[in-house]
């Protein structure tokens, strides 16, 4: 058995030099204002039992993490129909690129791209009536936090800046690949990513794809194959243009946002979350990424 709390407080001390490393992401004012020195990382165990350092228990904007959700529930929905309309491959492309979506006729390289993400939160929207709510609800059910929330000036923010993403699904609308209108697609779409939460809170909440799709309730969400499909996904998809490196360093599926979050699943044993603002070249976190090679180093825990 591994002594998690220990080996947090280790991985912690290691990567302090690193902490307020990089940039912190300022395409909006309210994720630029965001104190850099900030670190937390959590483990939420399948049996339950959370651990954590730092700032772990302090919420902060998971942006594109909540790609990941959104496309475990419209699995859960829809099924396999969603590949038709969006691929699984890496794009090699940074996450918000035009060019690969009129080389593909407007089918998204794969659901963590924003493309991709918002052809899923348009399905999500169809499948539910309210996508954004749908996704809050099962955060909320799955942290055991009921206090997750939208932050509505994050997400203002999204929108007023938010002019790549139009153009997206502007263009992925005239292929027939976005189903609802426009402005409907990315209001949701921007909420979703304004969605605000602890380390605590994602490591539980990610928790269903160590089940191997099974909830906190002990509901099944995805059948055993969707999630090592979700998680496949996000080993190969899930950090920007960087998930070889990712891969290579920390050998888990993981998914990143440009808040500074990053989300890791070990199957079987626990969901991961670490935190710190200060991003990469890619829009990974510095601290982040040093934190999880540490991790799967010390523990010798990987899906490899
Ligand atoms: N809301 C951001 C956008 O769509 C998400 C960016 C990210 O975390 O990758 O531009």
């Amino acid at each position: 058995m591994h002594d998690f709390q220990a080996i947090l407080d280790e991985v912690m001390a290691a990567v302090r030099p690193v902490v307020g490393q990089g940039r912190v992401a300022n395409y909006i004012p309210a994720l630029a204002s965001v104190d850099p020195s900030r670190f937390g990382m959590a483990l939420a165990t399948v049996d339950g039992d959370v651990f954590g350092v730092g700032d772990w228990r302090m919420p902060f904007s998971v942006q594109s993490i909540s790609k990941v959700f959104a496309l475990a529930l419209t699995l859960s929905r829809d099924g396999d129909a969603i590949w038709r309309r969006v691929g699984k491959e890496p794009s090699g492309n940074p996450f918000n690129s035009l060019v690969q979506l009129e080389y593909e006729q407007g089918v998204p390289r794969n659901p963590f791209i924003n493309a991709g993400a918002l052809v899923m939160t348009d399905r999500l929207l169809s499948l539910t009536g309210d996508s954004r709510g749908a996704v809050r609800d099962f955060l909320r059910a799955e942290s055991g936090n009921p206090a997750v929330d939208f932050d509505a000036v994050v997400a203002a923010s999204e929108a007023e800046h938010g002019h790549r993403n139009a153009a997206l699904a502007h263009f992925m609308k005239s292929y027939g690949n976005i189903e609802n209108p426009v402005p409907l697609v990315l209001e949701h779409y921007f909420w979703q990513c304004s969605l605000s939460m602890s380390c605590a809170d994602l490591a539980r909440a990610c928790g269903f794809l160590a089940r191997h799709g099974r909830t906190a309730g002990g509901t099944r969400l995805l059948s055993r194959s969707q999630a090592k499909q979700v998680n496949a996904v996000m080993l190969t998809c899930g950090t920007y243009d960087a998930a070889g490196e990712f891969a290579y360093r920390v050998g888990l599926p993981c998914k990143s946002g440009v808040g500074g979050g990053i989300i890791a699943v070990i199957p079987n044993r626990c969901g991961l979350c670490v935190w710190g603002p200060g991003l990469d070249s890619h829009g990974n976190s510095v601290a982040g990424v040093e934190a999880l090679d540490r991790f799967t180093t010390l523990t010798g825990l990987s899906v490899f």
